[in-house]
């Protein structure tokens, strides 16, 4: 049930020890990045451009917010996939922000692991393969688990198995077969896994040896907590852009200028992910819902008291 009324997020006794361990995580995540040679860059909130997360499947199609600033429309931002693409363009090679994310989720995908408000550690690396971003993420995982592992046990009685590396990897289409989705065999691991070759937005590369195929993937934690975090090696070719966004029905004038950009030849081969920091506390501090690890829930379908 979601907090409706002031006194009920007032009381919340919890935020402050939650708040302990997300700074934990923060801190050993951007400590991580910085230690691994990456510039940290701060957020926009408002473009003309944005992750459009269609034909992403397990995506409802949803439609970013605009605001009229200075007589033009702008978008409040889904994430920096592109502003990311276009600062690995700029010489930016490796790079990580902090980003606020709004998402306005539909009212039924208020399921524990949805806010309409979040914020992903977003990160892009130029000419990286998937075993690159995949081999640092376990990194920066392991490390934060080991970090909070303590704090955890003594603020919440939660124990964190020591994850095991390399994590498993499965393809979508195993797991799908399998298991019938990766929330299911989230729910009976122990341990965190991969998931690969997920067909999703244009700017996820197409496998060139393995047409159909794609060069992505979700980092999943165990016990049921899910995906925490979305990424692949990137298009950076203006025809192959344009030809998956006439494939997702998806009109080029949304994605000026990033287009144009692409279409100079100016885009690099990189690769990314975005990590969703509320999932990575919720999974460490074993909360129910995700608004248990917001000061300021934001549950969809239903207004923010504050
Ligand atoms: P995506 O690329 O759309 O999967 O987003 C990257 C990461 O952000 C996901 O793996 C989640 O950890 C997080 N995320 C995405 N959507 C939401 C949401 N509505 N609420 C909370 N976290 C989210
Ligand atoms: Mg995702």
């Amino acid at each position: 049930m979601a907090l409706r009324t002031i006194e009920e997020i007032v009381a919340r006794r919890r935020m402050c020890e939650i708040m302990e361990v997300q700074t934990e995580i923060i801190h050993t995540l951007t400590e991580c990045f910085k230690e691994n040679g990456f510039r940290w860059m701060l957020p926009v909130m408002l473009s003309f451009v944005t992750d459009p997360l269609w034909p992403e499947p397990s995506s409802t199609q949803i439609t970013a917010p605009e605001v009229e600033i200075y007589g033009k429309k702008m978008k409040l931002m889904h994430s920096m996939i592109l502003h990311k693409q276009i600062a690995v363009s700029m010489g930016l090679d490796r790079i990580f922000i902090l980003s606020p994310n709004i998402r306005v989720e539909r009212p039924e995908r208020d399921d524990g692991h949805h806010a309409y408000e979040f914020t992903q550690l977003d990160f892009e690396i130029a000419h990286a393969k998937m075993g690159d971003v995949m081999h640092l993420v376990e990194e920066a995982v392991c490390r934060t688990a080991s970090k909070v592992r303590k704090t955890v046990w003594d603020r919440f009685e939660r124990e964190i198995p020591v994850f095991q590396r390399p994590f498993k990897v499965y393809t979508m289409e195993e797991v799908m077969k399998d298991y019938g989705s990766d929330r299911e065999l989230s729910k009976v691991s122990t341990q965190p896994f991969w998931i690969t070759d997920i067909s999703r937005e244009f700017y996820d590369k197409e496998d060139e040896t393995r047409p159909g195929h794609c060069l992505n993937y979700d980092l999943v934690m165990p016990e049921g907590y899910g995906e925490v975090l979305s990424g692949g090696e990137r298009e950076h070719e203006y025809e192959k852009i344009m030809t998956k966004l006439q494939r997702s029905n998806l009109s080029p004038s949304s994605f000026w200028p990033y287009l144009e950009i692409a279409r100079k030849g100016l885009l690099k081969p990189s690769a990314g992910a975005g990590i969703g920091i509320e999932r990575l506390v919720r999974y460490f501090t074993g909360r129910q819902h995700i608004e248990d690890v917001q000061v300021f829930p934001r549950v969809p379908g239903v207004p923010a008291v504050v």
